[in-house]
């Protein structure tokens, strides 16, 4: 090729650049100490309630002030507000009035997991079991024979709440779902793998031992009661009032000889939560308003009241502009949803070389390329999604380009392979300018998934580049 060809190609070809080629020597010790802190908060943060909690103890060390009803706020005052423990929005308040809209970096912070079911304990065979409902889309071959642990809360009836933490404490027991041995597998073996291992095959055994008194029935699950019992003050009836989840009892760890990526439960989408939390924390005197809205209940369609379909985000809202003008209208609030720019962060599917059938290349998010903006998701013909304008993108890639963010883009998957859904369109709705983007996973719902480090890195410098921008 002539010299002038290869120029041309340079500039007209759009660049897919590995990011390791493009990371600053000198953030890479910054970048291995925001992922440590990421794996900490992972490992605290094992169910949304937990999560909510690690999200308003990290607010609180940045200088963010629970909302009060009727307090005084002014420019560069943070509050947060958490609803009903399992959703949370942090705003910085900015320069410009809220008429002018906000800057809204948004992620969900529930996980694909196992919910035991309101009446949950059971005796089979001298061994008692909590019977389950899985939460989300998870493949539920995944998630026998791995290592469980439960969290939760039960809600007594004098109003106090007891957290439940079984199995993740250094030298809990951990709990299981057991699976069949190969050498009598041979009709399961024959089954589809959705059908394989079904929803109510999900039973986590949870104790062998019997109470002494040899001629009772259900040794096995009184003795659980019993132990139950003495540790939180419940019955059988109680499970009805409680929330109790099974998730995996691994650590989040490095991943690989070079340890450039992590492996963990609940990176969906806890690594798009963090880092968007992390950038709002690190961003002091923003231009415009900036919020960070991480909810509850995206992975069972975002309804009810801590998930993105509530009101909770527009109530907040008004309630911030009624708190710095003094003449608040519903108008003003209007305009501000009109006026706000957001990224709804989620997890993307990154290119699997195991199954490379299911993506095509030109338009995948893969491992380590950066930060991932999705134009749209939705499925089939794109039904269901948010697709973002090519002005906004126009705007967010000079964002990214000016403050020297790599980025790539991607969708989910071939065309008719598959396909989801996100938070994107809900606020989309309110008629704002919002764009799917994210950290690529591999294993994306599995009890395990797997980041680049230098994604999630990146993500929140993308968040942060953001967060500070004028519009
Ligand atoms: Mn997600
Ligand atoms: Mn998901």
């Amino acid at each position: 090729m002539s010299d002038k060809n290869k120029d041309l190609k340079k500039k007209l070809f759009s660049q897919k650049k590995n990011g390791w080629d493009q990371v600053k020597k000198t953030d890479i010790e910054a970048m291995e100490s925001y992922c440590e802190d990421y794996k900490r908060f992972l490992n605290a943060g094992k169910t949304e309630r937990l999560c909510a909690q690690q999200i308003i103890t990290l607010a609180q060390k940045a200088g963010y002030v629970p909302y009060e009803r009727g307090m005084a706020l002014k420019t560069g005052d943070k509050v947060y507000l958490c609803n009903r423990g399992k959703s949370v929005l942090l705003a910085h308040l900015g320069k410009k009035p809220l008429d002018e809209g906000a800057q809204i970096a948004a992620a969900h912070i529930d996980s694909p997991r196992l919910d035991l079911k309101p009446n949950p304990l059971y005796e089979d065979g001298e061994l008692a079991y909590f019977k389950t409902h899985y939460y989300g889309g998870l493949r539920k071959y995944q998630w026998p024979t791995i290592p469980l642990e439960l969290h939760g809360v039960i809600a007594m009836k004098d109003g106090t709440v007891k957290e439940v933490n079984i199995g993740h404490d250094a030298g809990d027991p951990k709990l299981v779902i057991t699976d069949l041995l190969p050498h009598l597998a041979a009709k399961q073996n024959e089954k589809s793998l959705s059908e394989g291992i079904t929803g109510e095959n999900l039973n986590v055994l949870i104790a062998s031992t019997p109470v002494e008194d040899k001629e009772l029935e259900n040794r096995v699950k009184l003795n659980v009661l019993r132990m139950l019992n003495e540790t939180y003050g419940i019955t059988e009836k109680d499970f009805t009032r409680a929330e109790i989840e099974v998730v995996p009892a691994f650590k989040a760890r490095d991943v690989g000889l070079d340890r450039a990526m992590i492996g963990s439960y609940g990176h969906d989408d806890r690594v798009c939560s963090y880092t968007s939390l992390a950038a709002m924390l690190k961003v002091e005197n923003p231009v415009h308003t900036s919020c960070c809205l991480l909810v509850d209940k995206e992975e069972v369609g975002s309804n009810g009241a801590t998930g993105m379909h509530s009101r909770f985000f527009e109530n907040i809202v008004a309630e911030l502009i009624a708190l710095t003008n003094a003449s608040y209208s519903d108008l003003i609030l209007r305009r501000c949803l009109k006026n706000s720019k957001m990224l709804s962060s989620d997890v993307s599917a990154a290119f699997d070389p195991n199954y490379p059938e299911v993506n095509e290349r030109k338009n995948s998010a893969f491992c380590g390329r950066g930060f991932t903006f999705n134009k749209y998701t939705g499925a089939r013909g794109k039904s269901g999604c948010n697709d973002a304008n090519a002005e906004y993108i126009a705007y967010l890639r000079k964002v990214m380009d000016d403050a020297g963010v790599f980025f790539q883009t991607s969708e989910l998957g071939k065309v008719d392979q598959g396909g989801g859904g996100t938070i994107a369109y809900i606020l989309a709705n309110l008629n704002m300018e919002v764009i799917d983007c994210g950290v690529p996973v591999l294993n994306m719902h599995a009890p395990w998934e797997v980041v680049s480090k230098i994604d999630v890195y990146e993500t929140c410098r993308g968040y942060e580049a953001f967060l500070r921008a004028e519009k």
